[in-house]
């Protein structure tokens, strides 16, 4: 699937702020030719490529613009599989303007946002998945966001999305021929087969989505909600874990009206602390509001960390709120807050009301006591680190559309199966199920679908 552009463009592939070195990056059939025209120094025509030169950039008046490093790599061997240059600036502003218009003056076209690895997917360089990796890789900040990035890059889903495809096609195509056969009444495709493949590939989509929570949550953090009664100490926990001042913390119960949020990256993993209103039965209207957003909040978060004042708050009143709040298949930590206004004994007192629930840490978040414990303790339960060594994450949502809608028609074709239905239709579910799983790796593609996923990129990427 190699195409052929006749254009080339040229962009800033650095940060557009002041730094040591700028890079201005040409991709097309008239990289080298065009900038050979505002370079003086060795001929670029005959530079080996992977290899650097030296010399000059100088404007149409012939002043020097700058003096610069120029990278060749000769298609197809490059990036975006043309030929392509790239010229070490210095990082300067001015200097990066006048280069780059310099070079748009002699024919070179500014690259949109994310037309080199635009190119390079058309130019069959990787598939789409993996030049969504490039954004992903791009955006990344923290190690578990750059693993993730970086496992879609080097093939990903892809792979095994490409492997189950082709033997779908495959038996598509025997059930195509019994469409043409159908006179005849003949089996070329084995149904038993046939059913075993789409019950495979259905395990694996269902593998593929669970994992988009876990992509979805290493990409945009964990949601973890901070919620309890008033002056329980949540807005104290919050700044505790942060460790700055961002939640308002004050003895007037009911302060924190609105919900905070703030991201943390523990170990690698971002999570989004929400710092709730306290939960209470209120007839002041705003607080009332503010109770009904805690529980919308709590509903759809991941992790709940039930701050308990454990001074004010008996344990039959904890157990009744948490199973207020609490949604099922929520991770809970109850935090046990004052437990410097507590002896050990009465924790342990305390604590043994809990004792079916995991994680009940007992805390001082107003004197940091076991801040860092509880850090440990959300890393450990947001993510089985086994998960996070598995390299086939749906890493975003159009690869997880695309699954849902193929499964659709995967159930279609085992139902249709099962209840032996007429092969035409087996074979229209079959068909569209091919189709979908080729809009993951790319194999089915529209212009507007590229735009969109481009679109995200950087110009310069
Ligand atoms: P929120 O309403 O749950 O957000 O509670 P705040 O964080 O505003 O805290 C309410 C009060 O409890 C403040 O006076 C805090 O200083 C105090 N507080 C919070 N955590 C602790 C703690 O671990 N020990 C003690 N002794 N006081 C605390």
């Amino acid at each position: 699937m190699s195409q052929h552009f006749n254009s080339t463009i040229a962009a800033l592939a650095t940060s557009p702020a002041v730094s040591g070195i700028g890079i201005i990056r040409l991709s097309g059939p008239d990289a080298i030719e065009l900038t050979q025209k505002i370079f003086v120094g060795k001929k670029l025509s005959e530079q080996a490529a992977y290899s650097m030169t030296f010399g000059q950039i100088v404007n149409t008046e012939g002043n020097i613009i700058d003096e610069v490093l120029i990278s060749i790599f000769r298609a197809p061997h490059s990036y975006t599989g043309e030929d392509t240059v790239e010229i070490n600036c210095h990082g300067s502003r001015f200097i990066l303007s006048e280069v780059l218009s310099l070079l748009i003056k002699q024919g070179a076209q500014l690259a949109q946002a994310g037309e080199f690895t635009m190119r390079a997917y058309l130019n069959a360089k990787m598939d789409l998945s993996q030049a969504e990796a490039v954004a992903d890789l791009i955006y990344s900040e923290t190690v578990a966001q750059h693993k993730l990035a970086i496992n879609q890059m080097k093939g990903g889903i892809k792979d095994s999305i490409a492997a189950l495809r082709t033997n779908l096609i495959d038996f598509a195509s025997l059930l195509e021929l019994e469409l043409d056969f159908s006179e005849e009444d003949v089996e070329f495709a084995n149904r038993k087969n046939l059913i075993e493949l789409v019950t495979k590939i259905q395990n694996k989509i269902n593998e593929l989505l669970k994992s988009f929570e876990l992509g979805n949550a290493v990409k945009y953090g964990i949601s973890t909600v901070i919620a309890g009664r008033p002056n329980a100490g949540k807005s104290t926990l919050l700044n505790a874990l942060l460790e700055e001042d961002r939640a308002i913390v004050s003895e007037i119960a009911g302060t924190t009206r609105d919900t905070i949020e703030e991201k943390m990256n523990i170990r690698g993993l971002v999570f989004r602390f929400i710092d709730t209103a306290g939960i209470r039965d209120t007839k002041d209207t705003i607080e009332a509001l503010g109770v009904q957003r805690t529980l919308d909040k709590i509903q759809n978060s991941s992790i709940l960390i039930y701050v308990a004042d454990v001074i004010g708050l008996s344990p039959e009143e904890l157990w009744k709120d948490i199973h207020e709040v609490a949604s099922v298949d929520q991770k809970i930590i109850i935090l046990a807050n004052k437990m410097d206004l507590f002896t050990v004994f009465d924790y342990t007192q305390y604590a043994n009301q809990f004792i079916l629930l995991d994680h009940i840490i007992p805390c001082s978040a107003k004197n940091k006591m076991n801040i860092e414990f509880l850090k440990n303790k959300l890393f450990e339960i947001a993510i089985d680190e086994q998960s996070m060594q598995d390299t086939e994450v749906a890493i975003n949502a159009r690869h997880r559309d695309c699954l849902n809608r193929a499964m659709i028609e995967l159930n279609e074709v085992h139902q249709g199966l099962h209840s032996q239905l007429e092969t035409d239709l087996i074979a229209q579910s079959l068909r569209r199920s091919i189709y979908e799983l080729g809009g993951v790796t790319g194999e089915v593609s529209s212009e507007e679908l590229l735009g969109n996923i481009f679109g995200r990129f950087c110009i310069g990427k």
